[in-house]
């Protein structure tokens, strides 16, 4: 049911008008927060089952004719193979997710935002042999939680390689009040209309739904928690055919607001 809110008088300004105001406040985002948690079990529930339901007809295949056509073997233990892999990397999403909720896990300390650039680039060249190109400045000192920040960045760059072919940018920029970590690819793009989605979790683009393999449509979900947790602002532009920018913006000085 919906939360019945208290009866706020219209021109009331006194103390007790304004607590009923902030307990209605409080009650709207509680309830808004358990409709989101009760969408995400149910979602989650239907991911799961999907490559179970996957898992179990071909193991039913096995059992049924697995002795008189050894050729089906292969494909069905591919098959599960590639099933579990898929359930596995969406557990560990899931539990990402839970964690990076978490504020308390936020340890904010002077860190240098090109070496953790840098290590992240790494990361993504030495895994997938994709050319990753750092510009801006030698070095630069700011206060941030270091672990989840390069976590956010190889999320965006692993979305920039998935979805691309090219060579990856990476650009700092150091503006007046801001520090912007811009990547870019020059892949295929993403629809405007999906745009305002993105960071909802399981959501997926058009043909990348239905690919069996791949992606789980947590990241971006992911990202967005880990941003929020950073108190930064993620900006997704892109045009369809030409690339994508995810801009991560980042204050200079949190303390000094
Ligand atoms: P996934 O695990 O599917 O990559 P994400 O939450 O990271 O999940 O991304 C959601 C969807 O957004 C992806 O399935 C893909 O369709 C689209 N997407 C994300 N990043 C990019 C990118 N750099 N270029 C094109 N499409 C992207």
């Amino acid at each position: 049911g919906t939360f019945q809110q208290i009866a706020v008088p219209e021109q009331g300004k006194d103390e007790l008008a304004q607590m009923g105001q902030t307990f209605n406040e409080l009650m709207i985002q509680l309830e808004q927060n358990y409709r989101k948690q009760e969408k995400f079990v149910s979602d989650a529930s239907h991911e799961l089952k999907t490559p179970i339901t996957v898992i179990d007809s071909y193991a039913r295949l096995l059992e049924r004719r697995g002795m008189d056509k050894p050729e089906l073997t292969e494909e069905a233990l591919t098959a599960i193979r590639n099933e579990t892999k898929r359930m596995k990397e969406m557990i560990e999403q899931m539990l990402d997710l839970a964690r990076n909720n978490e504020p308390a896990s936020y340890v904010f300390e002077e860190t240098d935002l090109r070496i953790l650039v840098d290590d992240a680039a790494r990361m993504i060249t030495s895994a997938y042999g994709r050319a990753v190109h750092v510009k801006g400045p030698d070095q630069l000192k700011l206060s941030t939680d270091g672990t989840h920040l390069k976590q956010l960045l190889i999320i965006l760059l692993d979305n920039a390689r998935k979805y691309s072919e090219q060579n990856i940018d990476v650009e700092v920029e150091l503006l007046n009040q801001y520090v912007a970590v811009r990547i870019r690819d020059y892949g295929k793009g993403i629809p405007e209309k999906d745009i305002p989605f993105l960071f909802d979790r399981f959501y997926r683009v058009g043909e990348d739904r239905n690919r069996k393999t791949g992606g789980t449509g947590l990241g971006l979900a992911i990202a967005n928690e880990i941003s929020i947790g950073l108190g930064t602002k993620l900006d997704i532009e892109s045009e369809e055919g030409k690339g994508t920018v995810v801009t991560i913006w980042l204050q200079k000085k949190p303390d000094s607001q």
